[in-house]
């Protein structure tokens, strides 16, 4: 199995750098970020598993960026929160987070806590992360596709492109934007590299379900359509 990604959003840089250690040592990638704006940047861009979140956090506070992340995917949230804030443990859980821990908290603690989660989500009758809207489920860990009902194949990066637009259903994402997600920020070639993509995937989309889901908003850019089926 590969590494696991784990993401801690925190600023105070001393706790940042203690579950980081714990967590390295336990065997986890680590990615590190000290408010809720570079938190939400790294979490687009590698996808961790597992969040680790402060709740009280500069430039966002951290049960937007709880709820932002849970709107984007499946994967856990474990909040950190200070004794008093009995209430925002409550809200945190309501929103979607799956566990939380009180500061001060026992490093060793942590990392228990941490791999209680990922273990539930290896034992539980879950089929590994996935994002669903309309007629179409994605498997992130399998890399599948489902859509009305049947399974479809797609190139890797038409599975990167339809992820990115279904993890920002409703939103129109640029050529731009989707370039940077897709190919990567270091892609110079033409961005309309796009349109043929796009075109590729919305086709085998509608093959499937009948539906355009990937609707073109000209002069903008693509977005997937999430509006509910009537
Ligand atoms: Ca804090």
């Amino acid at each position: 199995m590969s590494e696991t990604n784990i993401l801690v959003v925190e600023d105070e840089r001393a706790i940042q750098n203690v579950i980081k250690t714990y967590l390295e040592n336990a065997g986890y990638h680590v990615l590190c970020a000290s408010d809720g704006l570079e938190g939400l940047d790294l979490f687009r861009e590698y996808e961790p598993r597992l969040v680790i979140l402060d709740l009280n956090l500069p430039t966002i506070d951290g049960m937007e960026v709880a709820a932002t992340m849970r709107a984007e995917s499946d994967a856990y949230i474990l909040m950190l929160t200070a004794r008093s804030e009995e209430d925002d443990r409550i809200s945190g859980l309501k929103i979607g987070a799956d566990d939380y821990i009180t500061k001060p908290f026992s490093p060793r603690e942590m990392v228990a806590r941490v791999e209680a989660i990922l273990r539930r989500s290896r034992n539980g009758d879950e089929q590994g992360l996935h994002l669903k809207f309309r007629n179409v489920t994605l498997h992130l860990d399998a890399h599948e596709v489902f859509a009305g009902g049947e399974k479809i194949v797609m190139t890797p990066t038409e599975f990167k492109l339809l992820r990115t637009l279904m993890k920002n259903h409703g939103a129109v994402l640029s050529r731009e934007q989707l370039v940077t997600r897709v190919w990567g920020s270091n892609y110079y070639g033409n961005d309309r590299v796009v349109d043929v993509y796009v075109g590729q995937v919305r086709r085998k989309l509608e093959e499937s379900t009948g539906e355009i889901l990937i609707e073109t908003v000209r002069g903008v850019g693509y977005k997937f359509i999430d509006e509910p089926i009537v």
